[in-house]
């Protein structure tokens, strides 16, 4: 048997980038292990905890039962694509209609079939320095050159820096806010300048990840790129907002030429998302579930204070008030750089955290705190950190 394995593996050839990709630097964290006695206190990856929205639930019973198991169409049920673009032309006096929407398979099924649709090998994709691993590894899949554009000390965009890095073959820019890892919201007055600047640059392309949208706290709002330029690609999905990660719904919104050959991308990677969860996200997405996500809206920002206080009581750390999402970002260097911390998190006290390095090398200083974490989990995970930061020195 293992003899044969060897023989396989001389004949096994796989694609080199695949092959050269390393797993999740979050994942491989996240299974580091702790030989004490301290059971794990997660505060790493950004899952909510909450329930599915019950309407969502039912709808999605529903489904089920009525024997819904088969096909949508490949740009998906054509009332959730309506009641899509009805919110989305309502939030942002944008005229969309279902021409413009496609139900992706979770945000990442939108990411993939908007950087296949648009980037050709040779492409440059402008993205931020502190950024969703996938912004990297999608677009070098096609062939495109992936540049960083910096951030200000408070995490803004550095519309100076994203300019200065723009060439005649910069394809796409990659916005997201609010931001994973950085937890900050994008400034109207730094989209505006973005847009202003580019217009002499009519083949480039926004690309605006908006999955945090309805994570805003301390009074931030969430600006879409999109309703300041048409050139835009906005990226979103129901995993932040509703709860639902596991139920795969996202969408992507773009103009219909756009969408046109984004649907030959979607119905050759999964064809469709699955037609249950499609129905789940329908009583989320006509609003009949509000209620139920304002109260977990409620939680969250209670969450996000707490830890924003236990973090204040912990001296020699530095971190900015999180505006949005449901994240941290913290900077340890007084202690050392964020792997290092986040190692012996783990391997002393079993608090799991995201080294910043995950995210960009300007992260190599920080770790990344989730507030998804139920309470209990944020106060003993903060109570043990601060026992280890100050035994530190
Ligand atoms: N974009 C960002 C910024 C994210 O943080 C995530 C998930 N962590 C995704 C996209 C993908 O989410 P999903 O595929 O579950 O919709």
């Amino acid at each position: 048997m293992n003899t044969q394995l060897i023989n396989l593996t001389n004949y096994y050839v796989p694609n080199k980038r695949i092959a050269q990709t390393e797993l999740s630097l979050i994942r491989s964290i996240i299974e580091t292990q702790h030989t004490g006695e301290y059971s794990r206190v997660s505060l790493g990856l950004g899952e909510l905890q909450f329930p599915m929205p019950k309407k969502a639930r039912a709808a999605n019973q529903k489904a089920i039962n009525e024997g819904k198991t088969n096909y949508t169409p490949n740009a998906g049920l054509v009332e959730l694509r309506d009641a899509i673009a009805d919110r989305f032309s309502q939030q942002f006096d944008i005229q969309t209609t279902r021409d413009n929407v496609i139900i992706t398979s979770g945000s990442t099924g939108g990411l993939y079939i908007a950087f296949e649709t648009m980037l050709n090998p040779g492409d440059e994709v402008l993205i931020p320095a502190l950024q969703y691993p996938l912004y990297k590894t999608l677009p070098e899949k096609w062939g495109a050159h992936v540049i960083e554009y910096a951030l200000m000390e408070d995490f803004d965009i550095d519309v100076d820096d994203l300019l200065s890095k723009i060439t005649a073959r910069t394809k796409l820019i990659v916005i997201n806010s609010p931001s994973n890892p950085t937890g900050q919201v994008v400034s109207l007055s730094a989209l505006m300048k973005i847009v202003k600047r580019t217009i002499d640059h009519p083949s480039l392309f926004f690309l605006s990840d908006e999955i945090y949208a309805t994570c805003l706290f301390e009074g931030a709002t969430h600006h879409s790129i999109s309703s300041l330029s048409e050139r835009t690609i906005v990226v979103n999905g129901l995993s932040k907002q509703a709860s639902q990660a596991g139920k795969r719904i996202g969408w992507i919104i773009g103009p219909d030429f756009f969408i046109t050959d984004a649907l030959k991308s979607q119905q050759a990677t999964y064809v469709c998302a699955p037609i249950d969860s499609q129905y789940a996200a329908l009583p989320v997405l006509k609003r009949e579930c509000d209620k139920e996500l304002a109260l977990y809206h409620k939680h969250l920002d209670k969450r996000r204070k707490l830890m924003g206080s236990l973090l204040q009581e912990i001296s020699g750390l530095h971190f900015h008030v999180s505006h949005g999402a449901f994240y941290y970002f913290v900077d340890v260097s007084a202690f050392g750089d964020g792997m290092t911390v986040a190692k012996k998190l783990i391997e002393t006290v079993n608090v799991v955290t995201i080294p910043g390095i995950a995210f960009g090398r300007a992260g190599k200083n920080f770790i990344r705190l989730s507030y998804a974490a139920s309470e209990e989990e944020i106060r003993e995970g903060l109570q043990r950190m601060k026992g280890v930061f100050a035994s530190w020195r």
